[in-house]
C-alpha cells in the first residue's frame, strides 16, 4: 500500500478527472492551525465536498511535521468514508522537500519552479513527478508568476502564463495538473490597480487557449480569494487596520472553473474571517481568557465559509462520491 493510503488519503487524480467532466472545481484549502483544519473537514462533510487539505512549509517552520501529519491523519479519520480528503503540499520549493513529503504521507506534491529559468523548471518538475508517480503521488508544477509573492513589482503582463509553453512543459514534465497566472493575486490585496482604478478582469483567454491545446489538463488558480467585505469590517470595526482588502469576484472564479480549473485555492479569505471573528468576539467579551471560546467562534465562522464557497463558487457540493469515475 502507498504510504498515503495507509492515513486514508486520495491522490487528486480521479478528483480532477470528476470535476473535469462536472465542470466544477474541487477546494484546496490551506491550513495553520487545529481550528481551520476541523472547520475545513466539518464543512466539507457537511457539503459533501472533496477537499484538498493543503500545506505550505514556511522557512520559519513553526508546526513541527508530525504535527502537520498527526492534524490531517485525524481529519481524514473524521472524513472516511464520506468525503475523498487529499494531503498536499503548497509550492514546493525543491526536489529534496518533495520527496520529504511525499515519503511523510503526503498524497498531492506542488513543486513550483515558475520563478526558475524555464529549463531549470522543466527538469525540477520532471524530477518531482518520477519520483512521485513512482508511489502514486500526483504533481502540481507551474508555469508563470502569480502576483503578490512570486513576482517583482512591474508589468503583470510579463509574468501571465503563455499558453504556447504550456503543451512542452507538460510533455516534457508530465505534471497531473498546472497552476497558472491569469491575474490571481496571492495575499489580501488582489487590486494591484492605483487606487480609485478598477482591476482589469481574468485574463479569461488564456484559460480559453490553454484548454484548446490540451483539453484534459487540470489547471489550478491560486490566490482566488474574494476577502469579503464583510470579513475585513469586521477586522477593521474591532481595533484592527486592513487596508486595501479586496479579493477576485465569485462571478470571474466562476467562469474560470467553466474553462477547465478544477482547484481553486483558497487562504486569505479564511485568514480574514478568523482574524475577524477573534477580534469580535474579544471585544464583546473583554474579560474572556479562554482559547476554547474565541477560537470556537472563529471556527463557526469559517465551517460557514467553507460550506458556502463549496455550494455557492466551486460547484463542489454533492461531489464527494468516493466511487472511482
Ligand atoms: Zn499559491
Amino acid at each position: 500500500m502507498r504510504s498515503y493510503e495507509a492515513y486514508g488519503f486520495v491522490n487528486t487524480k480521479a478528483m480532477y478527472e470528476r470535476a473535469l467532466a462536472g465542470h466544477y472545481a474541487v477546494p484546496g484549502y490551506n491550513f495553520n492551525t487545529l481550528e481551520q483544519v476541523q472547520a475545513i473537514v466539518q464543512a466539507c462533510i457537511d457539503t459533501c465536498s472533496p477537499v484538498l487539505l493543503q500545506y505550505f512549509v514556511l522557512p520559519e517552520e513553526q508546526l513541527h511535521p508530525a504535527l502537520v501529519l498527526g492534524l490531517v491523519r485525524g481529519a481524514a479519520e473524521m472524513a472516511a468514508g464520506r468525503i475523498d480528503v487529499a494531503f498536499h503540499l503548497d509550492h514546493g520549493s525543491s526536489f529534496e522537500q518533495c520527496k520529504a513529503c511525499i515519503d511523510g504521507g503526503y498524497s498531492s506534491v506542488m513543486i513550483d519552479g515558475s520563478q526558475l529559468p524555464h529549463a531549470d523548471n522543466v527538469a525540477m518538475t520532471r524530477e518531482v513527478v518520477s519520483y512521485a508517480h513512482d508511489r502514486g503521488v500526483t504533481v502540481e508544477g507551474e508555469l508563470g508568476g502569480i502576483a503578490g509573492r512570486e513576482t517583482a513589482d512591474g508589468p503583470m503582463e510579463e509574468h501571465y502564463t503563455k499558453p504556447d509553453e504550456v503543451e512542452d512543459f507538460v510533455a516534457a514534465t508530465g505534471v497531473d495538473s498546472l497552476a497558472v497566472s491569469v491575474g490571481t493575486v496571492h495575499g489580501a490585496s488582489k487590486n494591484l490597480a492605483k487606487p480609485g482604478q478598477t482591476p482589469p478582469p481574468l485574463r479569461l483567454d488564456i484559460l480559453e487557449e490553454v484548454k484548446r491545446r490540451l483539453p484534459g489538463l487540470p489547471v489550478v488558480l491560486h490566490g482566488a480569494s474574494a476577502i469579503p467585505q464583510e470579513h475585513v469590517r469586521a477586522v477593521n470595526a474591532h481595533g484592527g487596520s486592513l487596508t486595501r482588502a479586496v479579493g477576485i469576484p465569485d462571478d470571474q472564479i466562476r467562469a474560470a472553473i467553466a474553462i477547465n480549473v478544477c482547484k481553486v485555492n483558497i487562504h486569505s479569505d479564511t485568514q480574514i474571517a478568523m482574524t475577524g471573528a477573534v477580534r469580535t468576539h474579544l471585544v464583546a467579551c473583554p474579560g474572556d481568557f479562554d482559547p476554547r471560546t474565541y477560537l470556537d467562534s472563529a471556527r463557526k465562522v469559517l465551517v460557514a465559509l467553507y460550506s458556502d464557497k463549496n455550494r455557492r463558487v466551486l460547484g463542489s457540493a454533492g461531489k464527494a462520491s468516493t466511487v472511482p469515475p
